[in-house]
């Protein structure tokens, strides 16, 4: 009997995953059939995406599996509907966009090249920015994003301190954990990046005692989730000066609405989402790899913690 791969995502990507799909579990030698419309009970495997629509996975009574095509998982983790594997992707294109989005924006603040595009007034006032070597950057998660963006910072010499749930060690990165690592990073931390799922327990990490942590005059980037931040408490820090600056690519709203005062704040630079985004021929070969995994009974990569909710 075939496998039956439903593709339940955005309907423009459909024309761009379904030739690489169909060539990486050709590839796999499976017996398969993909399509975006089964019969619900026809299903083994979903490629899922929030913007696909699926919400109900009762009438799926075969699916063996739901295989996420976007990293952040915070809109089906809870789904009670869910009862089968639920992967998250984990790509190396995603990755990759990811580490030379962070590094970009690291190094605007570093080399304060926003005080030369914008300040051209005929004042000669050389203040040649330090090394990397005497920047310190806290990257906030130590996941498949925030080690990588880690180690790039840390190869250009910076001095990277990290945070995670659990404990770790990465060469070159000084590892914290814990409510104590929190203080102890954000107490030292020029430059803060935010790599952390969008959890219960990750909600306002960043809020304001733990903003008050940061040296006077912080910057922020935030690739990680809008509910990471306390809006309020970050456009007071803003204000009042103890955070100099912050890039903010995600929101508690998408898109952030044209009201928002991030939008009109002279300290604030908005992205739309777009750090970094999965890349499908790199990410259908995960999916690929993991539909095969399952139909050769090996154990699925990339598993979500459903009580985590990461
Ligand atoms: P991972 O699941 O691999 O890593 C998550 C990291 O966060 C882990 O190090 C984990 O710790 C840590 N963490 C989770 N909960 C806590 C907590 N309560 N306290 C401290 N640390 C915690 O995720 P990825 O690195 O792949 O992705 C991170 C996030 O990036 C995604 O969830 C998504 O929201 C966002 N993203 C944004 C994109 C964009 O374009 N803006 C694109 C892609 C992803 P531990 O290692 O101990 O488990």
């Amino acid at each position: 009997m075939p496998v039956n791969v439903l593709f339940s995502a955005r309907p423009a990507l459909w024309p761009v995953y379904e030739p690489l799909l169909t060539k990486g579990l050709t590839e796999a030698g499976l017996d398969f059939r993909l399509s975006t419309d089964f019969e619900p009970d026809q299903v083994d495997y979903v490629v899922y995406a929030p913007n696909g629509g699926l919400l109900d996975f009762t009438p799926y009574t075969r699916l063996k599996a739901v295989l996420s095509l976007w990293a952040g998982v915070e809109k089906i983790a809870g789904n009670e509907t869910l009862t089968v594997p639920l992967a998250r992707m984990v790509d190396h294109g995603l990755t990759q966009g990811m580490i030379e989005w962070v590094v970009g924006h690291v190094l605007r603040y570093h080399l304060g090249m926003d005080q030369h595009i914008t300040v051209q007034d005929g004042v000669w006032a050389p203040d040649a920015p330090p090394l990397a070597t005497e920047r310190r950057v806290c990257v906030l998660g130590l996941g498949a994003l925030g080690e990588a963006v880690s180690c790039a910072l840390a190869a250009l010499n910076f001095d990277v301190t990290g945070w995670s749930r659990s404990t770790k060690e990465i060469a070159g990165i000084t590892c914290l954990h814990g409510a104590d690592g929190l203080h102890a990073a954000l107490s030292q931390a020029e430059i803060v990046v935010l790599l952390l799922p969008d959890t219960p327990a990750t909600t306002n990490t960043l809020n304001t005692e733990t903003l008050a942590l940061l040296p006077n005059g912080a910057r922020i980037i935030n690739p990680g989730r809008g509910p990471l931040i306390d809006d309020e408490a970050l456009l007071g820090a803003l204000n009042s000066g103890q955070v100099d600056h912050a890039t903010l690519d995600v929101f508690r709203v998408e898109p952030l609405p044209a009201d928002h005062p991030y939008w009109r704040h002279p300290n604030v630079t908005v992205t739309p989402h777009i750090a970094s985004e999965t890349r499908p021929a790199t990410a259908a070969q995960v999916i690929c790899d993991n539909i095969r995994r399952g139909e050769e009974g090996e154990p699925f990569l990339h598993l979500v913690d459903r009580d985590l909710g990461y």
